[in-house]
Order: C-alpha cells, then structure tokens, then sequence
C-alpha cells in the first residue's frame, strides 16, 4: 500500500473512534482497519512504557489510508501515559485486572529499572475486570473480532508468543529478537492469560533497553510493515 511522503508524516491522517473513556474521563482511541479487522495492535497498557506509543503512531502516520486488516490502540492506558505512572490512575496495573481464571488480589510487585528490586506495589484492581480501561478493551476485542493481537511493552527485549506461530515468528526474525514462550514470571490477570482463555492468539512485542533513536530506526520499520503486509 502507499505511504505518505516523509514531510506529512508529522500527524496522524485521520481521526480515531472512541471506544470507551478511561477512569479520568479521558478517549478510549481505537483507529479502525479499513477492512475486516484481523489484527488489534495496542500499546502503552503501562503507562510509563511510552515508547510503545511513540513507535506505532509513527507507524501509523506513515499509511496514507487505515492499514486494511489492522485496528491499532495507541494507548490502552491513556491517564497512565500522562501521569507517567505503569498503573491507571487509580494505581491498577491493568495488566493484572483481566478476568483470567488465576486472577489474584494481592498486590502487584515491579521493579522500575529492570536491576532494581521487585517491589514497588500496584493494585491488580478491586476485582478482575474492575477498571474501565479493561473492560473498554475487552468490548473492543468482542466487537472486532480480531484473529489475534500484538501487546507491545517494554523493555524485556523479546517476542513472547506461547503458540510460536507464524506471527510470532515473524516478528522475532524482522526485530532480530528472541521468540521466547513466556516472560519468565507470573503474571495473573494479564492480558496475554485473558486472550489464552478466549481462544485468541496474543503475541505480546517487548521493545528492549534502547534508546527512542534505536527504537525508531529498529522498530518502526517493522511496525509499518506488521500493518501494511497481507495476512
Ligand atoms: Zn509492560
């Protein structure tokens, strides 16, 4: 498909739907595929985590047309990217509040550099399902209908794909990256666990420790292409 000239890719073509609104009221964005929608692409559910925003908007600004299979998220957790915190801004890693079988309400252990200790502690939510930003991507999906989604994160520097599937390996040999089939800890409520029990196939991008110039140059190319290719 064509891509806009480099002087227009300053700004996103044209406007998103909203698909719910966050705990602080804020839009719930959802830019819809111009065709049956095969693929859900989302970033920033942590919200300290901007990159992943920065690396598929400027991905999505270089289509001069919505990507035809692909329906992106450029930020699941909108108050948390402002207010730069992992956490919604009731302090819920929504990543922990999907409604899986092995939902926990203890608390939520993380580290802030990946050599420090785990433990700063976020809530998994007061039940799971409990946020609406949660619950607003949930409906999402249930409406799209996407065959599978791609979770980007940072900055573990991996592809986790648990099915390592033609996407999943896809994406691991265009970023050089390992395909790995899980993160290497628990992570009750997640997403990843959410999709595993509905029967849909999530591949969770985990940029690494680079710097925003790497991340442009190694993986905005490989975002454009993930939603321009044919599937
Ligand atoms: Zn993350």
């Amino acid at each position: 498909m064509n891509l806009r000239p480099r002087k227009e890719q300053g700004t996103l073509e044209w406007e998103p739907d909203v698909y719910g609104r966050s705990q602080l009221g804020n839009s719930l964005e959802v830019w819809p595929s111009g065709g049956p929608c095969r693929l859900l692409v989302f970033a920033a559910i942590h919200g300290e985590e901007g990159e992943t925003t920065t690396a598929l908007s400027l991905a999505l600004r270089h289509l001069a047309a919505p990507s035809p299979h692909c329906a992106v998220v450029l930020a699941a957790n909108p108050d948390g990217l402002i207010r730069g915190t992992r956490g919604n801004a009731r302090g819920v890693d929504l990543n922990r509040n999907f409604p899986t079988k092995d939902w926990r309400p203890d608390p939520v252990l993380h580290r802030t550099t990946l050599g420090a200790p785990r433990n700063v502690a976020l809530s998994p939510g007061e039940s799971p399902g409990s946020e609406p930003e949660t619950r607003a991507l949930i409906e999402l999906i249930w409406e799209l209908k996407p065959e599978a989604v791609v979770a980007l994160h940072a900055p573990l520097g991996c592809i986790d794909d648990p099915n390592e599937s033609d996407l999943g390996r896809w994406l691991a040999e265009r970023t050089g990256m390992p395909l790995v089939p899980d993160v290497g800890y628990p992570t009750p409520g997640s997403f990843g666990t959410w999709g595993a029990e509905q029967g849909l196939h999530v591949v969770t991008y985990e940029l690494g420790l680079t710097t925003p110039d790497d991340v442009v140059r190694d993986h905005v190319p490989v975002l454009v292409e993930l939603l321009t290719r044919s599937l």
